[in-house]
């Protein structure tokens, strides 16, 4: 449930942790994480761990989102593309400091599930579709800042293309789960790109192609 006294104990924990934006800590405060759990882990959902969702999903850890959220230099002017919907937490972060979110996910399950909460929350600045996010969505092309919350072997070539110059993009990338980090792929006003890694994470595979497709 929503419980004040958690979330002020997560987001002491996420500033220690070394999350310093105030707009990704306000976000973090005031989006519901609880309304994206499953029901029998509603009253964990303020602790500071990855749960699971349906279809073998995973909902982020909270320092996990904060982070990758810090790390996309978000304002208001942004038009944001994610990879991965999930349970909608990171896409509801996402909304509350960007002009748009265009998000995809593979499980319809998820997706329906995730637009019912946005409905619920009266978020209206994201839109979604059922797709193999590493396609990317070329009619919204380019975009300021791309977001994956699923682990590529390495970055998706097509993501890349859509990817506008001074645009920054952040991924989780690894050949297996124990190997993974987040990547920091910035491209500059010439079209030049950069990739750094950082922090080393454990994200479920990016999978292809739709799910039900075989
Ligand atoms: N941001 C989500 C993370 C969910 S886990 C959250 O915090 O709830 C990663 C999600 O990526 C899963 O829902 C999975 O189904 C989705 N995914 C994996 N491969 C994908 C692909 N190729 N295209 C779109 N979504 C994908």
């Amino acid at each position: 449930m929503d419980n004040p006294a958690q979330k002020i104990r997560l987001i002491m924990e996420l500033r220690r942790q070394g999350i310093s934006n105030t707009d990704v800590l306000s976000a973090i405060e005031r989006v519901p994480r609880d309304v994206f759990v499953p029901k029998t882990f509603k009253d964990r959902a303020y602790e500071n761990i990855a749960l699971p969702i349906a279809s073998g999903q995973t909902i982020s850890q909270p320092y996990v989102v904060a982070y990758m959220t810090q790390l996309l230099n978000l304002d208001k002017r942004r038009k944001v593309l994610e990879i991965g919907t999930g349970s909608g937490y990171q896409t509801a972060i996402l909304a509350r400091l960007c002009r748009r979110v265009y998000s995809i996910e593979r499980y319809r399950n998820l997706l329906q599930a995730a637009e019912e909460q946005f409905k619920a929350l009266k978020i209206t600045n994201i839109t979604t579709k059922i797709g193999d996010g590493h396609k990317g969505w070329p009619e919204q092309a380019p975009f300021d800042r791309i977001l994956v919350t699923a682990a590529a072997e390495e970055v998706p070539e097509e993501l890349l293309d859509q990817l506008g110059n001074e645009g920054i993009m952040i991924l989780p990338v690894g050949r297996d789960s124990a190997d993974q980090h987040i990547l920091r792929v910035r491209r500059d006003g010439n079209g030049e790109v950069t990739k750094e890694a950082l922090l080393s994470v454990r994200f479920v595979p990016m999978v292809q192609g739709v799910a039900g497709d075989s």
